[in-house]
C-alpha cells in the first residue's frame, strides 16, 4: 500500500477519510481516542501544504440529517488537538462543502458534515453510492484512506471514492494493517487468542479461521457459556445461544484435532441480577445455580487465564471477560488486561470497541499494550480472512 509520503500533496485538495466515530452524550464527546488517533495523518498532510478536507461518519443517522449526530463538536475537538482551526461545512457535498473547500489555503483543514447524512454513503445500490462518490471526488484532487474502523464496509467514501482519485493509506490504516499482518503471517509462539464479549455467533467465523494459526484459545465472557453448555454444564440463567451449541461442539473437536489448547472458565461469578448490589459469588462451573447468571469469570479462572498467558509471545484479545461496565463484574477483565501488560517481550494486541473502552475504564496505561485497535469489526473480519473493500481499493491503482 502506498503511504502519504508517496503522494504529492502540496497545494492539492486532499480528501482524508478518517474514523471519528466517537461516543457522545448530550452533545459532549465522552472519549476522544479516535480524534487523537486520526490527528497525525491530518497534521502531516497540512504541514506539507495540502488543503485537507476531512470526511467521516458519526453514529447511525441512516441517510438523513440528524442534528444530534452532527460532526461539528468533533471538528471543534479536532481543531483543539491539531492546534489549528478546522473549518466546518454544514453539508456533506453540497454548497456549503464546496464553499468551505474553495476557501481553504495551503496547510488549512476543513471537515465535511457526517457522511451518513447522505443516503448514498451506505447504499447497497451501486449507482446511488457512485453518485455520492462523484460529488465527493469533485471536492478533492487526492484521497487518503485512514478510517480503519470502516474499511470492512463497502461505503461510498471508503470504496467508491478512492477509485476516482490518486490515493494512499494514512498512518492509522498502515499501523493496523502492519499489526494484523504480524498476527496472520508468522506470529512468535506461543500465540494465544483471548475471546470474550457477548455473542458467540459474532465470533464463530473468526474462531474457525484462528484455529489454523493459534496455539491456545482462551474463552471467557458471555460467549463462554455456550462452550460450557456444549461440554454438558448447566449454565443457569447465563447468556446462552442454544442454537450455536452444535457449531461450538464442532469447533471444540476441530481444536482438539489441530492440537489447539482450548481454555475455558473453571469458575464464574454467579449473580441473581446484572446489578452491583445483587447477591453474587464465585461458583465452580459444575455448580452454577439454576436461578443465577454468570456475569464474570471467577478468581480461579482469572489465575488460570493469567497463567496461560504468562509464557506467550503473541496475544490477540477481543471481548471483555464479564460485564465490566459494572464494578462488581470487572475483575476478570482486569485480570486478563493486567496479564497482557506484564508481557514485556510479547506482541499484545487489543481489538474491539468495548475491549478498548475497558482498558481505558480500568485506568491501565495504553502504552503497556503493543497495539490497541481502533476498529473492532474491521480487525475481526481481517482475522476471519475476509477481504476488506476499503483495503483492497487502497492496494489498487496509482498514487500521483
Ligand atoms: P468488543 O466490542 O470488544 O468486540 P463485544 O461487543 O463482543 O466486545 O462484547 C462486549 C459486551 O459483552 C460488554 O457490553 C459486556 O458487558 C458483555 N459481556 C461480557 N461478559 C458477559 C456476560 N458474562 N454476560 C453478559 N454480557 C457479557
Ligand atoms: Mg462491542
Amino acid at each position: 500500500m502506498r503511504t502519504i509520503d508517496d503522494l504529492d500533496v502540496g497545494g492539492q485538495r486532499v480528501l482524508v477519510r478518517s474514523d471519528l466515530n466517537v461516543p457522545m452524550e448530550d452533545g459532549r464527546i465522552t472519549d476522544d481516542g479516535r480524534v487523537h488517533a486520526s490527528a497525525p495523518t491530518i497534521a502531516a498532510l497540512a504541514e506539507r501544504g495540502a488543503r485537507v478536507v476531512v470526511c467521516a461518519h458519526l453514529g447511525r443517522p441512516k441517510g438523513t440529517a440528524v442534528p444530534e449526530l452532527s460532526l461539528q463538536p468533533v471538528a471543534e475537538r479536532l481543531g483543539e488537538v491539531l492546534g489549528r482551526g478546522v473549518r466546518f461545512a454544514r453539508d456533506v457535498a453540497g454548497d456549503d462543502a464546496r464553499a468551505a473547500v474553495d476557501q481553504l489555503r495551503d496547510g488549512e483543514v476543513a471537515m465535511l458534515e457526517n457522511l451518513r447524512f447522505e443516503p448514498g454513503e451506505e447504499s447497497k445500490d451501486e449507482a446511488e453510492r457512485e453518485q455520492l462518490a462523484d460529488r465527493l471526488a469533485a471536492l478533492g484532487d487526492r484521497y487518503v484512506g485512514d478510517g480503519f474502523g470502516a474499511v470492512h464496509r463497502k461505503h461510498a467514501s471508503v470504496y467508491d471514492l478512492p477509485r476516482r482519485l490518486p490515493h494512499a493509506a494514512g498512518k492509522v490504516v498502515l499501523d493496523e494493517v502492519r499489526v494484523l499482518r504480524e498476527l496472520t503471517g508468522d506470529p512468535k509462539r506461543p500465540y494465544a487468542v483471548v475471546l470474550g464479549g457477548a455473542k458467540v455467533s459474532d465470533k464463530i467465523a473468526v474462531i474457525t479461521n484462528l484455529l489454523g494459526t493459534v496455539d491456545r484459545l482462551i474463552i471467557g465472557g458471555g460467549m463462554a457459556y455456550t462452550f460450557l453448555a456444549a461440554r454438558g454444564h448447566d449454565v443457569g440463567n447465563s447468556m446462552l445461544e442454544g442454537e450455536q451449541i452444535d457449531q461450538v461442539r464442532g469447533l471444540m473437536e476441530d481444536a482438539e484435532r489441530r492440537g489447539v489448547e482450548l481454555v475455558l472458565p473453571v469458575d464464574v461469578v454467579a449473580t441473581t441480577e446484572l446489578d452491583t448490589k445483587a447477591p453474587h459469588e464465585p461458583v465452580p462451573v459444575e455448580a452454577i445455580p439454576a436461578d443465577r447468571e454468570g456475569a464474570d469469570i471467577g478468581p480461579r479462572t482469572s489465575r488460570l487465564f493469567a497463567d496461560k498467558l504468562s509464557d506467550t509471545r503473541t496475544v490477540f484479545w477481543n471481548g471483555p471477560m464479564g460485564v465490566f461496565e459494572l464494578d462488581a463484574f470487572a475483575d476478570g477483565t482486569r485480570a486478563v488486561a493486567e496479564a497482557l501488560t506484564r508481557l514485556d517481550e510479547a506482541l499484545t494486541v487489543v481489538g474491539g470497541g468495548d475491549s478498548a473502552a475497558a482498558v481505558r475504564k480500568l485506568g491501565l496505561p495504553e502504552d503497556a499494550f503493543s497495539h490497541i485497535s481502533t476498529g473492532g469489526g474491521a480487525s475481526l473480519e481481517y482475522l476471519e480472512g475476509k477481504t476488506l473493500p476499503g483495503l483492497t481499493v487502497l492496494e489498487e491503482g496509482g498514487a500521483a
